[in-house]
């Protein structure tokens, strides 16, 4: 099964494609995920990407599709993958879709995450990573055991930079402009899989397994 997660950021889209990658089996391939850890680990691709992700602007297309390009080529890829936070432009989507038409296929669905920009807001402020493993959490909604300490290594945990008030607004903005054509992209296509992601996160999860079947 190949999926597309789709949603503005802070949606829930990777907290989802998490649980579906872990349900179906398949790679969770996050581009935010692998820049960021280009950058922690001080990649050139790190050095390059690093500006972008810190004001909130998308990393330009072709730093950005051939290393999806690649990794969906890697062999645990063979029966299929969720894309969370790719394509982000429609010529990313053009250059996913070229490359599968290659291959003989597509996407299976675009998983639609929606939830209002002012939800958003809300939400960014209260997310909080490790800076030491990436493990996610929320204040509210997914809280560590201890307040500002991981479960999983015991790290500090921080605010992103890009989560900081100034950027959600710029990074929703982008999302607006850049991100939500895509959803008429797959539209017609008739690809498209709407769930309301304002609902609680198990909600959203069996609201797309009920879609995507067991
Ligand atoms: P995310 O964790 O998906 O919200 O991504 C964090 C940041 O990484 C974005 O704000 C962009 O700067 C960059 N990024 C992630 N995916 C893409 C993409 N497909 N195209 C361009 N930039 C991206």
């Amino acid at each position: 099964m190949k999926l597309v997660m789709l949603g503005a950021p802070g949606a829930g889209k990777g907290t989802q494609a998490k649980r579906l990658a872990e349900k179906y089996r398949i790679p969770h391939i996050s581009t935010g995920d692998i820049f960021r850890s280009n950058i922690k680990n001080g990649t050139e691709l790190g050095k390059k990407v690093k500006g972008f992700l810190d004001s909130g602007a998308l990393v330009p297309d072709e730093l950005t599709v051939d290393l999806v390009m690649d990794r969906i080529g890697q062999e645990d890829c063979r029966n299929g993958y969720i894309l969370d936070g790719f394509p982000r432009t429609i010529l990313q989507a053009e250059k996913l879709t070229e490359a599968l038409q290659g291959k003989g296929g597509e996407i299976d669905w675009a998983v639609n995450v929606e939830v209002p920009d002012e939800a958003i807001v809300e939400r960014m402020s209260g997310r909080r990573m490790c800076p030491s493993c990436g493990a996610s959490y929320h204040v509210v909604n997914i809280p560590p055991k201890k307040e500002g300490v991981c479960d999983q290594c015991g790290a500090q945990l921080i605010t992103r930079p890009d989560d900081e008030p100034e950027t959600v607004r710029k990074r929703l903005e982008v999302y607006h402009q850049q991100t939500q054509p895509l959803i008429d992209y797959y539209k017609e296509k008739g690809r498209v899989l709407d769930v309301d992601g304002t609902k609680p996160m198990e909600q959203v999860f069996q609201a797309i397994v009920a879609r995507l079947g067991e």
